[in-house]
């Protein structure tokens, strides 16, 4: 399976908790100079072969239509494409029949839509520029035979009632997608894995509880799906399969021609990635040559975030290597503390480990 990832750097409206390289930009020519930059990328790379494309940002559903129409129709003249799944991510103020019209057009059969909540005063709070009642409009216009439907909600959110929280999750179940993607507003605590005690509760272990109940499995640490319905693209990015980004900002991971493994992310700075790509020279933000040991690492960290877990055996198949010494011992040293379980042959994070994920990964390596 590979991946192809489109970068959109374009927002309404900018969003104060938002990490991701994301601005305003009213300037349609400059909007038009970056999606033709983003076609001379794609040529760059010589009739690839994709099974899943995935257009994030920013805020896609946020460009003209009629750009994203041309757009489409050189990007299918120059890759293959499997069919095996198209996502866009969608925000509820831009999203208009015309639009709907130009995705249908091109076989985009995901739709990734950020509510976050279905609560005005939260949204207020998180300074999204829709309320509720725009997200309800939004969701009429979303055929569901037609696009497996995903939705983004935030949880653990300072002063924000945790009722509130669950009020959301519940309307969002009733609205029934295929998908939920759960993201926590806070960080979690760095110092736990130290003393294991004290740990400030998030309700991500309740969280899952209401998903699991009304049958969404979690496949991911923060992704819940309906039976057979989990992200492909994703899984791409979790299996540490290979996936090309194009965009300001994107990252790509592939065997080069030398067959070594490379991984790189362009530059975020938008006028130089179009610089960079218009004079045939690449600008990146960080680029790494992944030797095995470093494969293997990312193998173990990537595969704990999944409901299925590692299989030690099958990675030490995939690299030709054995896991060294050291994970093997922060590995029973995880276990003691019941962080992670072997559970018909595979490694898995317990509920205490699901909690502190990141820091568990980090402690392991
Ligand atoms: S809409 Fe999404 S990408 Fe844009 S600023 Fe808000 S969170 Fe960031």
């Amino acid at each position: 399976m590979r991946g192809l990832y489109i970068h959109i750097p374009f927002c309404r409206s900018k969003c104060p908790y938002c990490s991701f390289y994301s601005y305003i930009e009213k300037d349609e020519t400059i909007i038009e100079k970056y999606f033709n930059t983003l076609i001379e990328e794609i040529k760059s790379y010589n009739n690839l072969s994709f099974d899943t494309i995935y257009i994030g940002g920013g805020t896609p559903s946020s460009v003209n239509p009629k750009i994203l129409d041309v757009f489409f129709n050189s990007l299918f003249k120059l890759i293959k494409y499997s069919g095996e799944e198209f996502t866009i991510e969608v925000n509820p103020n831009s999203f208009t029949k015309d639009f709907i019209e130009v995705i249908s057009r091109y076989s985009i059969d995901r739709i990734s839509m950020g509510v976050q909540s279905l609560d005005n005063n939260v949204l207020k709070l998180l300074g999204r520029d829709h309320n509720a009642d725009d997200i309800y409009k939004t969701l009429e216009l979303i055929d569901l035979e037609k696009f497996r439907l995903n939705l983004d909600i935030i949880y653990d959110i300072p002063t924000v009632d945790d009722k509130i929280i669950f009020d959301t999750l519940t309307n969002i179940i009733n609205i029934n997608p295929s998908h939920i993607s759960a993201y926590s507003y806070q960080h979690e605590d760095t110092g736990y894995l130290a003393n294991c005690i004290d740990l400030d509760k998030t309700i991500f272990l309740d969280i899952e509880k209401q998903m699991c109940e009304n049958g969404y499995e979690k496949y991911e640490v923060s992704n819940f799906s309906k039976k057979g319905m989990e992200s492909k693209h994703n899984m791409i990015y979790w299996n540490m399969n290979e996936y090309i980004g194009i965009g300001s900002s994107a990252s790509s991971m592939y065997h080069n021609d030398k067959d070594i493994r490379i991984r790189y992310t362009n530059t975020a700075d938008i006028k130089k990635y179009i610089e960079g790509i218009q004079n045939l020279e690449k600008v990146f933000d960080d680029y790494e040559e992944l030797d095995i040991d470093k494969q293997i690492s990312e193998s173990l960290i990537f595969g704990l975030r999944l409901r299925d877990g590692i299989d030690i055996c099958e990675i030490e198949k995939r690299y030709e290597k054995n896991i060294s010494d050291t994970i093997k011992k922060n590995i029973d040293i995880l276990i003691s503390k019941e962080l992670l379980k072997c559970q018909k042959e595979k490694l898995i994070a317990t509920e205490r480990g699901r909690e502190v994920l990141d820091t568990l990964s980090l402690y392991l390596l």
